[in-house]
């Protein structure tokens, strides 16, 4: 499996797993939070218009991070492999998703949610220390998963590709299931 979409709550480790997955596999990492809080930091347009909802810790809108998307995707490292992680985060980008990896030829081979209870995310939140993980934008992000993001959890399942992995273990215990779910 070359082509995934990580699916987890903020604090869930969908970043740190991508990472070193996507490091063995030798496929990009495409983090759409990351891609935010740089454009954010050098204040490009697309950072000035996402600032505010990600400093609340709101989805920024749509229309901001499709196209961003496909640009991403349509680029050459990305045709032999790719993990997606923080996209798609609703229903609509979900859908959106679909109907471009239709376009590009390309298929996802699995949907990988890292399943952390919300005691166990709040803590990791808390410790973290990231610019937006203060209590009031850690409340909100987690509420936000739960209405926007978790109904993802069904769409995929509906669409055969979801593989549960409990995100509530050590890190090492979670990269080689990772591993093993890829190669198999
Ligand atoms: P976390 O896993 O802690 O939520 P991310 O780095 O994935 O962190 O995202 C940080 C912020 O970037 C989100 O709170 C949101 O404001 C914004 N963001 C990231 N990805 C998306 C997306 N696909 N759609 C809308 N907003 C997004």
């Amino acid at each position: 499996m070359t082509k995934l979409i990580f699916l987890g709550a903020p604090g869930a480790g969908k970043g740190t797993q991508a990472q070193i997955l996507s490091e063995n596999l030798g496929i990009p990492h495409i983090s759409t939070g990351e891609i935010l809080r740089n454009a954010i930091a050098v204040e490009t347009p697309l950072g000035i218009k996402a600032k505010s909802y990600v400093d609340n810790g709101d989805l920024v809108p749509d229309e901001l991070i499709l196209d961003l998307i496909k640009e991403r995707l349509g680029q050459e490292d990305a045709l032999g492999g790719w993990i997606l992680d923080g996209f798609p985060r609703n229903v609509p980008q979900a859908d959106f998703l679909s109907n471009l990896l239709q376009e590009l030829n390309q298929v996802c081979n699995g949907v990988i949610n890292f399943d952390v209870p919300d005691h166990v995310l709040l803590e990791r939140l808390l410790s973290r220390g990231r610019k937006d993980d203060n209590e009031a934008t850690i409340s909100n992000r987690l509420q936000v998963y739960h209405q926007q993001t978790a109904p993802l959890i069904d769409y995929y399942e509906k669409h055969q590709l979801l593989i549960n992995v409990n995100g509530d273990r050590e890190l090492s215990q979670i990269s080689e299931e990772l591993e093993t779910i890829v190669k198999s």
